[in-house]
C-alpha cells in the first residue's frame, strides 16, 4: 500500500480516494524575473510532497501533515484570507483559490507528507498548493489544465497566504519533465522542454542547502517587486521584461535612483542570461553554462542584494574547488546554492563547502545532486488505495 495512503487511513479512519505527488524545484537560472514578466529555467527535483485526499459530504476541510503539528479544520464556505494561519493556510488557500475562480469544490480530508525540506528555497510551498489544487479539482471534476492549476496555486500563495510570489515555482511544479529544464516565458506561460541530463556530460548539479536562517524574506521580496513595478511605470513599459538588453545603458540613464538602477540592471541582464543558457543547452553545451551561473550570482549579490554570508561562502568555496559555475537559487536571503560540477569532483566540492562553513562557524550545510524530474501528477487511484 502507498505510504501516504496508509497515513491517511490512520489519520482519518478510511482510505483516501487518491494520492497526488508534487515535486520540489530548483531554478537553474532566471531569478527575480518572474514578477517582471521575464524568463526562468527551473527543473523539478525527485524530492516531493504527497497529498492523500478524499471528499467529505459536510463541506468541512480537514488537513493534517506528517511534518507539522495540529489539525486544520475549516468549513469551505467560511474560507477567506485570514481565516487560517500557519501552514494550513497553504492547503486551505488552495481550496479558496479554486472557489474564487468559480469552481465547485466541497469538503475534503487531506493528509500531507513530504521529503522536501521546508523554507530551503526548494519550493515546498508550491508543491503543497499545487498538490492540493490537483487533488481538489480531480476529485470534484473541475475542468482545469496544468497551467490553470499553477495559476490557482499562485493565487492561493499570493492572496491567501500573503506571499506576493510570481508564477515560477508553480509552473515548475506543474509543467517540468524528467530529463529536461523548463524554459518558461512567465508573461505568456509559453514553455519549452529543454533537454538537460548532466550525467550525459559527465557533470552534476550539486545542490547545497545553505541552512541560513530566513529572515525578512516576505518584506524584502515585496519591496523589490514594488520597486521593479514602479521602475517599469517610470520607463513607460508594461514590465521590465520589455527593456531590450541593447537599450540598457540608456534605460539606466533615465533612472535617478542608484538602487533602482541596480535592480533594473539585474532583471534585464538576467533575462539575457536565461536565453543564452537555453541556446547553449539546445546546442548540447552544458559545460559552457557555468560562467552564466556565476554571473547570475554576482548580479544577485551586488545588484539585487539578496545574498547572505552563508550563500556567498558556499558559492566561493564551490568555485575554488573547481565548480564550472555556482549561484544562489530561489528568492534569496538563504535557501540553496547550485553548482555545476564535474561528476568526479562532487565530493571534493561538497567537502570544500563544508570546510568553509566550519571555518566560519555556520550550521553545516546539506548537499545532494539534483536530477531533472517530472512535474506533479496523481500517483494513486481509488482502486489502488486499499
Ligand atoms: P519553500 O517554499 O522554499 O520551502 P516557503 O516559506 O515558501 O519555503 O514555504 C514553506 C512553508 O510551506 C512551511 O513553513 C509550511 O507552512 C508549508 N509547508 C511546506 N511543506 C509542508 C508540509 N510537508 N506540511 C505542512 N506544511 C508544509
Ligand atoms: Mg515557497
Amino acid at each position: 500500500m502507498n505510504h501516504t495512503a496508509a497515513e491517511f487511513e490512520r489519520a482519518f479512519g478510511r482510505p483516501p480516494e487518491g494520492v497526488w505527488r508534487a515535486p520540489g524545484r530548483i531554478n537553474l537560472i532566471g531569478e527575480h524575473t518572474d514578477y517582471n514578466d521575464g524568463f526562468a529555467l527551473p527543473i523539478a527535483l525527485d524530492h516531493a510532497l504527497s497529498v492523500a485526499a478524499a471528499r467529505r459530504g459536510d463541506g468541512a476541510v480537514r488537513v493534517r501533515s506528517r511534518q507539522e503539528p495540529g489539525e486544520i479544520e475549516v468549513a469551505v464556505d467560511e474560507l477567506e484570507p485570514g481565516a487560517v494561519s500557519g501552514w494550513g493556510a497553504y492547503p486551505a488557500g488552495a481550496v479558496w483559490a479554486l472557489l474564487r475562480r468559480g469552481h465547485r469544490i466541497g469538503g475534503l480530508d487531506l493528509l500531507v507528507d513530504s521529503t522536501i525540506p521546508t523554507g530551503a528555497g526548494l519550493s515546498s510551498s508550491a508543491a503543497l498548493t499545487c498538490a492540493t489544487v490537483l487533488a481538489a479539482t480531480q476529485l470534484y471534476d473541475a475542468d482545469t489544465d496544468r497551467i490553470s492549476v499553477a495559476r490557482a496555486a499562485q493565487h492561493a500563495e499570493s492572496e491567501f497566504v500573503g506571499m506576493p510570489c510570481g508564477i515560477l515555482d508553480q509552473s515548475a511544479v506543474m509543467l517540468a519533465e524528467r530529463g529536461h529544464a523548463l524554459f518558461v516565458d512567465t508573461r505568456s506561460l509559453r514553455t519549452e522542454q529543454v533537454p538537460l541530463d548532466p550525467a550525459e556530460h559527465g557533470l552534476a548539479l550539486l545542490t547545497i542547502d545553505t541552512r541560513a536562517p530566513h529572515t525578512l524574506v516576505g518584506g524584502e521580496y515585496a519591496e523589490r517587486r514594488n520597486r521593479c513595478e514602479r521602475a517599469a511605470r517610470h520607463l513607460g513599459v508594461a514590465a521590465l521584461r520589455d527593456v531590450a538588453p541593447e537599450r540598457l545603458p540608456d534605460t539606466l540613464d533615465a533612472l535617478d535612483d542608484v538602487t533602482t538602477r541596480r535592480r533594473v540592471r539585474h532583471v534585464v541582464t538576467e533575462n539575457e542570461r536565461v536565453t543564452r543558457t537555453v541556446e547553449l543547452l539546445r546546442a548540447g553545451k552544458l559545460r559552457d553554462v557555468g560562467p552564466l551561473l556565476t554571473a547570475s550570482h554576482t548580479s544577485l549579490r551586488d545588484d539585487y542584494e539578496v545574498s547572505v554570508a552563508e550563500v556567498d561562502t558556499a558559492v566561493d568555496a564551490a568555485l575554488a574547488a573547481g565548480a564550472l559555475g555556482a549561484r544562489i537559487t530561489g528568492g534569496g536571503f538563504g535557501g540553496c546554492v547550485i553548482a555545476l560540477v564535474d561528476e568526479d569532483r562532487v565530493d571534493t566540492c561538497a567537502d570544500a563547502v563544508r570546510e568553509a562553513y566550519h571555518r566560519n562557524g555556520f550550521t553545516p550545510p546539506e548537499t545532494f545532486t539534483a536530477t531533472p524530474s517530472d512535474g506533479a501528477r496523481r500517483v494513486l487511484l481509488p482502486a489502488d488505495s486499499r
